[in-house]
């Protein structure tokens, strides 16, 4: 497990589940539990960038909203800012609620069509107190703006008049309207084309640097979570798998998922050039998850007898570098 003490950690999850009942039968009985989250643990310090990454439904988007308490988690803890949040009401998690934003994937879908970006700004800035007079209101929206490399005058426009790129902006700018020191990226370049997705990432760098912010920042593209990143998870059917510097990913990572992620990536220099390792069989469902190691059906290295019956815990190769396989060392 990897540890989730408190200390110098802004966020620190511990043995976090997030587990939904599915319709139950005659009496209640013979109901199924979907795992979308399973006792995953990890920290993030200030200023830092915890990259999660998996294929789509392995949780890690469940995960992301249940550390902002977006959703409420079925066990475990998580420390914000050194307090214990998992059990805080909504009335008592309100003045944090600022410190803890999110950027989702589509910013369209979460921006008001109807509203102009004025107000969907400033809709921020009024629920948590921030601003005393119209004026001060405008010249912290156009500061904002700038601060997203967009023109103030965005502010009198609607949505659908910018581009997706632009849009993820206005998505970024109401995140740090209210001053956050940490934010979940839940898939926040996934819709955008390549060099859109660069420009981005560059931007939610530039604020970290400057504002000194910790982000989750959550893809299946693990190539960007790289480039962003100081610390990866790898996620598979709702538990960390692999967790490790970004700097190891390249040539340390020891579970046979990651090794099969890194190897989808494509490497433009040719001296590079390595074995694509191919994922057979699509990921399985966590509502009926395969016994032992839940990668086993898919794993090209599976261990009968061992594999398909004894689930590996997470155990610490080297400092920070967390893997669950048995046959990893
Ligand atoms: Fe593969 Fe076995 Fe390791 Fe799971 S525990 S990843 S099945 S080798």
């Amino acid at each position: 497990r990897v540890s989730a003490a408190a200390g110098s950690e802004l966020l620190a999850v511990d043995g976090l589940s997030m587990h939904f009942a599915l319709g139950r039968g005659w009496l209640g009985k013979g109901g199924k539990t979907l795992r979308a989250v399973d006792d995953v643990s990890f920290t993030i310090k200030p200023g830092e960038t915890l990259g999660l990454v998996g294929e789509s439904g392995c949780g890690k988007s469940t995960l992301g909203r249940s550390v902002l308490r977006l959703l409420d988690p079925t066990a475990g803890s998580i420390r914000f800012e050194g307090t214990d949040i998992t059990r805080l009401s909504q009335r008592e998690l309100r003045p944090l609620r600022r410190r803890m934003q999110i950027v989702f994937q589509d910013p369209y879908g979460s921006l008001n069509p109807r509203i102009s970006v004025r107000s969907t700004l400033a809709e921020a800035l009024r629920v948590h107190g921030l601003v005393k007079s119209a004026g001060e209101e405008a010249d912290r929206l156009a500061a904002l703006l700038t601060r997203v490399g967009l023109r103030p005058e965005a502010m009198h426009r609607y949505p659908h008049e910018f581009s997706g790129g632009q849009r993820q902006r206005i998505g970024i700018a109401r995140a740090l309207a209210v001053e956050p020191r940490f934010i979940v990226a839940d898939e926040a370049v996934s819709a955008l084309d390549v060099s859109i997705q660069a420009q981005i990432v560059n931007l939610l760098m530039d604020l970290q640097d400057d504002l000194g912010l910790s982000y989750l920042f959550i893809a299946h593209d693990l190539k960007v979570v790289e480039h962003v990143s100081h610390h990866v998870a790898v996620m598979y059917l709702g538990r960390i798998v692999e967790q490790l510097p970004k700097e190891k990913l390249e040539h340390d990572a020891r579970h046979p998922y990651t090794q099969a992620l890194r190897s989808a990536v494509p490497e433009l220099d040719p001296h590079k050039r390595r074995l694509r390792i191919l994922l057979h069989g699509d990921v399985p469902s966590p509502v009926d998850p395969p016994s032992g190691c839940a990668f086993h059906p898919r794993c090209p290295i599976m261990q009968r007898g061992l594999c398909d019956v004894t689930r590996p815990s997470l155990r610490e190769l080297a400092p920070g570098h967390h893997v669950a396989c048995h046959l990893a060392g």
